[in-house]
């Protein structure tokens, strides 16, 4: 079954029943399909099934470590994560510790915030989901597919967050050519004018952790001094 993206539901992994009933509200209200689920193990079992687009998550849970939700619905597929946090320091943190997660809304919630970090999101996956061909970028064992956002090195599948996977393929459709870290924020993130090129290096390291066998020595993500960075043209 191939589904449209615009069908798959925004899965909302919430315990209190007040706030996950407000968040499907303003979701709604905006055209999206949106299912909640009120604890960490119905959340994976919904997301098995459902393919969500996009998850908000709620880091405090009755049953289970938010954090180790986040961990295995990253395992399970490419949506873009979106925790729900109580402490805006706690949520640096999880965005730090390479679990998956994409970006955070701090509680007490705002809804408005949250829908249009939900579209920011959703825009981003989207933009860089839609490539022409429809064959996966491949390169010396690394393979990327734009389409089903999962990318491979050896036949095996890296666990790359939706941030991870966007740079590896801006750089992926176009190998040999050097990126200047304004020109990778400009084209992954959103709300690129409020950014830091520093938050590019950051994710960089962590994409190079994931996909090269020796990250201390990249052999498919180059750092060009003083430019930028490039995907390795050889094949
Ligand atoms: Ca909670």
């Amino acid at each position: 079954v191939v589904r449209h993206e615009e069908d798959r539901p925004i899965l909302v992994v919430e315990d209190e029943a007040i706030v996950g009933e407000v968040v499907a509200r303003y979701l709604r209200r905006e055209g999206f399909r949106v299912i909640v689920a009120a604890d960490g193990a119905s959340a994976l079992a919904r997301a098995a099934i459902e393919e969500p687009r996009l998850v908000v998550l709620d880091l405090l849970l009755p049953d289970m470590d938010g954090l180790d939700v986040c961990r295995r619905l990253r395992a399970q597929g490419p949506a873009p994560i979106l925790i729900l946090t109580a402490k805006g320091d706690e949520a640096d943190e999880v965005l730090g510790l390479g679990l998956g997660a994409d970006d955070y809304v701090s509680k007490p919630l705002r809804p408005p915030l949250l829908v249009a970090r939900v579209k920011a999101l959703l825009r981003r996956s989207a933009l860089l989901g839609a490539a022409p061909g429809g064959a996966p970028y491949a390169y010396g064992g690394l393979a990327v597919d734009p389409h089903t956002r999962r990318a491979t090195r050896d036949g095996q599948p890296l666990p790359l967050t939706a941030t991870e996977f966007d740079l590896l393929l801006v750089l992926a459709r176009r190998p040999g050519t050097v990126f200047s870290r304004e020109e990778l924020l400009a084209q992954v993130w959103d709300d690129a004018y409020f950014a830091h090129p520093s938050t590019v290096t950051v994710h960089m390291r962590r994409l190079r952790e994931k996909i090269e066998p020796e990250p201390a020595h990249p052999r498919y993500i180059k750092t060009v001094r003083g430019a930028g960075y490039k995907l390795a043209d050889e094949r």
